[in-house]
């Protein structure tokens, strides 16, 4: 569903991603990890086709959203407004199979986004990516700022609609712990180039 090739992304002239090649099979879940300024955010955009590539080859096998980094709601909207920004792209102007995906959302619908917290903003913020009916899902931080209860219940709702619709998910995370409970595979990201890869269960051996 993901099959990244050789992709190179600048700032200007700096360098942001080298050479990165990734993939994302169908119904998989796969993690994205690496420390602050490695690149991870580069790629999810890039993915998103907010960013351009120098070179290589991006291609997307389906539907894509994002789930960005910090949320980026309108925090002056209702969390029924910013959700209905979700399906702008893709004509969806009905939200009820959201609030049937994410429940929680329901009692939320008509409160100001700014005002909730971190978890329910990000709430809102998976809600507004599952209103476009994606079949791949890229997640920028989920667990960023949260605190571990909230993020578990993110990463459950998460991994159900993986097991239930098949939902393609790219994790990327800088709480390893959680982007190995919840992935089959992960790919480690240094400096702008991959610099590991494989199981989760091999990864999490390592030292
Ligand atoms: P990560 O998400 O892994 O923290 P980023 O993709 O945000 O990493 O950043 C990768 C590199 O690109 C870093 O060196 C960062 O400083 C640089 N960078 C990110 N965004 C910009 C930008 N808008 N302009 C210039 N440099 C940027
Ligand atoms: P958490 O326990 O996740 O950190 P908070 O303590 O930030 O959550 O918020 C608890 C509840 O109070 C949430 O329902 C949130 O929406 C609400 N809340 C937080 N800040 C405000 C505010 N400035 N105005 C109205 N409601 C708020």
């Amino acid at each position: 569903m993901i099959d990244v090739r050789d992709l190179v992304v600048s700032y200007g002239t700096a360098t942001a991603l080298e050479h990165v090649t990734l993939n994302v099979g169908k119904g998989e879940m796969v993690a994205l990890l690496g420390p602050n300024g490695a690149g991870k955010s580069t790629l999810a955009n890039t993915l998103a086709g907010l960013l351009k590539p120098v070179s290589g080859t991006v291609e997307i096998g389906g539907r894509l959203a994002l789930i960005p980094e910090g949320r980026q709601l309108f925090p002056d909207l209702s969390v029924a407004d910013n959700l209905a920004l979700g399906g702008w792209r893709s004509g969806e102007r009905d939200p009820s199979f959201v609030y049937d995906l994410l429940p929680r959302l329901t009692s939320l619908a008509r409160r100001q986004a700014g005002v909730l917290s971190g978890g329910e903003q990000q709430m809102v913020a998976f809600g507004r990516a599952m209103m476009s009916r994606p079949s791949v899902l890229v997640v920028d931080e989920l667990s960023l700022g949260l605190a571990p209860n909230v993020t578990a219940d993110l990463a459950d709702h998460l991994a159900e609609l993986n097991r239930s619709q098949g939902l393609t998910v790219l994790l990327i995370e800088q709480n390893a712990r959680l982007a190995f409970d919840l992935c089959q595979r992960a790919y480690v990201l240094e400096a702008g180039r991959v610099g590991a890869e494989g199981a989760c269960a091999d990864l999490a051996e390592d030292p």
